[in-house]
């Protein structure tokens, strides 16, 4: 991770360089801040810098092994500890034993949140640091360092420590030895016990403003500029949510265009093509097919406001509102209630296990017919 690689932020880097390039490397750092403000990535490129042999103009070579190793998750000296699920049976819980989950997290981007860590562990129970943990820290800093003179513990949230975790690690923080140190990532500082949280170094990381949420969307991910302002309204600095945000609006573009098609198809009565279309779809699998019957239902409902004329009422996006203009005409008195129903049965029935291969070719055919009457 270079510091390149998170957006903005440009004071916030230069404190973390300053402290490697000037030798004051605190013992215990804390960087803390709001979710999706990049801390996590913060602070792996700033373990990378510490480690790097051959840095460059404030930023990690990316060539030389430490930087290698880094990139590939594997860095020999650094240590990841970050909430998982307890065990069952009594075994110990260890950061390590979801290393490749971790691993897995970590790679898909620079933002990440807690909500997307907790989901890849696919359990309901709360995820936390168990003391476990705390006993293979303390057994990783007693280690003589392998390559360089500075071994890191990187805690991720450490806000979700058990109490008896802290208890174990304060000893590590209150005594500090030369060859460790630990670089904590916090959102929620508050939930630090106040003896650990008193001995940190704290680096502040802001909220990111609405600005530089629609830039960096506009930019670098290539999302078009009105909906890249509408998504920095609406996740309130938090990228991580921003990115979210954009990917659901990905598939909202899937369902309008496989929306539309179905109306061509159907306003042309081309029963062959409607065949392929529905073969299509349920090829996408059970929970799309029931994702788009209840888009298509939402979409009937919308089109039947917007030629009420009224745009308070409507709830659509610039991409739905362009098909709309012409479409809506289609969607009347005489036909909206039955085609929202045949949607609203046809969602029903994929859920309810009837082939939705057969399910999405019949509503299309019922679609053909409520569309000309
Ligand atoms: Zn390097």
């Amino acid at each position: 991770m270079r510091f390149a690689d998170i957006p903005f932020h440009a004071k916030e880097k230069q404190r973390l360089i300053d402290m490697v390039d000037n030798g004051m490397v605190p013992h215990a750092l804390l960087i803390q801040g709001p979710e999706g403000a990049g801390k996590l990535s913060l602070a792996r490129a700033y373990v990378q810098y510490l480690h790097c042999t051959s840095r460059v103009n404030g930023e990690p070579c990316g060539q030389c092994p430490a930087c290698l190793q880094h990139e590939s998750f594997n860095h020999i000296d650094t240590h990841f500890t970050f909430p998982v699920i307890k065990r069952e049976g009594g075994r110990p819980t260890l950061s390590d034993d979801y290393i490749s989950e971790f691993r897995d997290f970590l790679s898909t981007g620079v933002f990440s949140s807690f909500e997307r860590w907790q989901s890849m562990l696919k359990q309901e129970k709360q995820a936390l640091i168990y003391v476990d943990e705390a006993t293979e820290v303390l057994r990783f800093a007693g280690f003589t360092s392998h390559a360089s003179q500075n071994k890191v513990v990187i805690i991720w949230l450490p806000e979700r420590f058990h109490e008896s975790t802290a208890n174990k690690l304060l000893k590590l923080i209150e005594e500090p030895n030369d060859n460790v140190k630990i670089v904590m990532v916090s959102n929620n500082p508050q939930g630090i016990l106040p003896t650990v949280y008193s001995r940190l170094q704290r680096v502040e990381i802001p909220r990111y403003t609405e600005e530089e949420v629609s830039s960096w969307l506009s930019g670098r991910q290539s999302v078009e500029e009105d909906a890249a302002r509408a998504v920095a309204r609406l996740s309130a600095g938090n990228m991580s949510a921003a990115l979210d945000l954009v990917s659901t609006s990905g598939e909202n573009d899937t369902r309008l265009a496989t929306f539309i098609s179905l109306m061509r198809l159907a306003y042309l009565r081309k029963v062959i093509d409607l065949r392929a279309w529905a073969n299509d779809l349920a090829a996408l699998g059970r929970e799309q097919v029931i994702g788009f019957f209840n888009y298509a239902s939402r979409m009937l409902r919308e089109n039947y406001i917007y030629a009420l004329m009224d745009p308070r009422l409507n709830c659509m996006t610039d991409k739905e509102e362009t098909f709309s203009r012409n479409f809506s005409p289609y969607v009347n008195e005489r036909n909206v209630e039955e085609l929202m129903q045949v949607f609203d049965h046809a969602s029903r029935d994929v859920a309810g296990n009837v082939s939705a291969k057969i399910v999405c070719f019949d509503t299309a055919v019922k679609v053909i017919l409520l569309l000309t009457r």
